[in-house]
């Protein structure tokens, strides 16, 4: 992957960058925020911004100090921008929330393992939620799941937040964990080989059919 975002994100000024290490699922450490204000007073960064997808950004970094910036922060790349996965999103779920039903943390890690490897067609965003109440945003995603304790997962698919507001289609439910995996692999699989250019899943999933779909990954006969 070309990687502008380790580059940063020209910022209005048109002379200082942002830039947006990866969190994954927006856990934090003591040690990463302290990492992060030192990195911070160091380079006299003026803003750092908590971002929708559950990161800090940095920003107002001056070219020269953007690679030094990244050296001192020892993280990954969150990919802010263009076409792969953006983030994994993830309520705190069983470990954390009262009413948790399923460990959503641990699924959106290992959805986190899965998508990152892959060249996805476009910006791909995926909500995770440890129960039905779908703190986790999952309707709204390109992805999304909700765990209930007695069944196991729904896998939700070409959800949209944004100007072209969609709420996503089940695509499966009563899902164990290793069969949630397997699925979203398939159906990922299949949106690589299918979209059209850069076609986003909000527009994919209605385009193919949610009915489709679900043929095409064997989940209904014909
Ligand atoms: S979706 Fe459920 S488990 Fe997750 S934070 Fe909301 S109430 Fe808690």
């Amino acid at each position: 992957m070309a990687d502008s975002a380790r580059e940063g994100i020209l910022q209005r000024d048109k002379e200082t960058y942002a830039i947006v290490p990866k969190i994954p699922m927006g856990m934090l450490t003591p040690q990463i925020l302290e990492k992060i204000a030192s990195v911070a007073k160091k380079y006299n960064i003026p803003a750092l911004k908590i971002t929708s997808a559950q990161r800090i950004a940095l920003v107002g970094i001056k070219k020269e100090d953007v690679e030094n910036v990244w050296e001192d922060l020892g993280m990954e790349v969150g990919y802010p921008v263009g076409a792969c996965l953006h983030y994994v999103q993830s309520c705190p779920g069983t470990e954390v929330c009262r009413l948790g039903q399923r460990d959503s943390l641990h699924m959106a890690q290992k959805l986190d393992e899965l998508l990152s490897q892959m060249n996805i067609p476009a910006k791909t965003k995926v909500g995770v939620s440890g129960c039905p109440l779908n703190c986790g945003e999952g309707f709204v995603r390109d992805i999304g799941l909700f765990g209930k304790k007695e069944t196991g997962w729904t896998v939700i698919i070409g959800g949209n937040s944004g100007r072209n507001t969609r709420i996503g289609d089940v695509l499966a439910e009563d899902l164990s964990e290793e069969e949630t995996i397997d699925l979203i692999n398939r159906f990922a699989q299949f949106y690589i080989a299918n979209a059209k250019g850069r076609e986003r899943l909000y527009r994919f999933v209605p385009r193919i059919g949610i009915e489709e779909i679900k043929k095409e990954l064997g989940l209904v006969h014909s």
